[in-house]
């Protein structure tokens, strides 16, 4: 591993100077570090200086309502996610997605912002937050601004977010009503392997269903239907299957990785992606 300068300020100003001071943009941030310490390791980046953001007093682990937003600060691990009442409750789906991620150890380090911010299409947390409408909260040295999560990842490895820019929190507006959500994801080895297929279904008591995927493409994606449709128990399996065919379009998996072919990706989308459907319908009433 090459060497690097670790600076682990307190205050968020002197993390933004440090970031912003690097001249070839080789300054990365550290959370958790259960992706960036693997990529250093295996040479695919190799930064100067890494910026531990775990001191910085300004970002929080906490979960908490503002402003009619479910705020969750930049140091929340999955661990934290997983043990919190309201995140069951009203975000069940993220509760389910933050407990499938790797094995205990990990979950302990590894944060909510880490796991967008490594913009892997196959990140566990990332449909669920697209279907339950999440916005980052990111902060650079010319202040803060509100990206919506659809409009974060670009492809795998890659966001939005500008160099020197930090997330600080990931917000969740408030549920309205009452709403049903389901996980589902599909791995070779659990606890040491990425998803083959991750996917979230969000249905409302107001007849809308948001389904979100990824693996299936270079990032993970959000389809909405408001035909009311999916969230129709009295719906045939035809029915239901037409629709999801309709919002599995952008679906695009990769023919040459080592994980999944194309093919059973696709068929695994689909077979996931009825059993979520009928789930998150049962749990809108429970
Ligand atoms: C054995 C193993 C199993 C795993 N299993 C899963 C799994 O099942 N599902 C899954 O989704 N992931 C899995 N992962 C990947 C990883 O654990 C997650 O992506 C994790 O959430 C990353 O969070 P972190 O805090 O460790 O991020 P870090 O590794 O610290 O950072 C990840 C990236 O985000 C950047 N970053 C971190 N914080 C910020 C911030 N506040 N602002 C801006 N940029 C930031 C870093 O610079 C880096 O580019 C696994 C990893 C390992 C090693």
């Amino acid at each position: 591993m090459r060497a690097f300068v670790y600076e682990r300020p307190d205050r968020l100003a002197d993390a933004l100077a440090l970031l912003a001071g690097d001249d070839d943009g080789a300054a990365r941030p550290l959370a958790g570090g259960t992706d960036l310490i693997i990529r250093i390791r295996d040479g695919s980046i190799r930064p100067a200086t890494v910026v531990d953001v775990k001191g910085i007093e300004e970002f929080s682990s906490d979960i908490r309502i503002e402003d009619g937003w479910l705020r969750i600060g930049a140091r929340t691990t999955m661990t934290d996610l997983m043990r919190d009442e309201r995140i069951r409750r009203d975000y069940t789906a993220l509760a389910e997605a933050a407990a499938y991620v790797g094995s205990v150890q990990i979950r302990n380090r590894a944060t909510l912002a880490g796991n967008i911010c490594n913009a892997s299409p196959a990140a566990d947390t990332a449909p669920a937050l697209l279907a339950f409408g999440a916005r980052v909260i990111a902060v650079g040295q010319g202040g803060r601004r509100v990206i919506p999560l659809d409009d974060f990842f670009v492809r795998s490895g890659v966001t939005t977010l500008a160099r020197g820019e930090l997330v600080e929190a990931i917000e969740m507006p408030l549920p309205i009503g009452d709403r049903g959500s389901v996980h589902a994801r599909r791995t070779r080895r659990r606890g040491h392997d990425l998803a083959s297929v991750t996917l979230a279904v969000a249905i409302d008591d107001r007849g809308t269903t948001r389904v979100s995927y990824g693996s299936v493409g270079p990032r993970p994606v959000l389809a909405v239907d408001d035909t009311g449709t999916l969230a129709d128990p009295t719906a045939t399996d035809d029915a239901v299957r037409e629709r999801l065919e309709e919002l599995f379009v952008a679906a695009a998996p990769s023919p040459t990785s080592m994980r999944a072919s194309p093919e059973y990706r696709l068929a695994m989308l689909r077979v996931m992606a009825i059993r979520a459907v009928r789930d998150a319908r049962e749990r809108i009433a429970s």
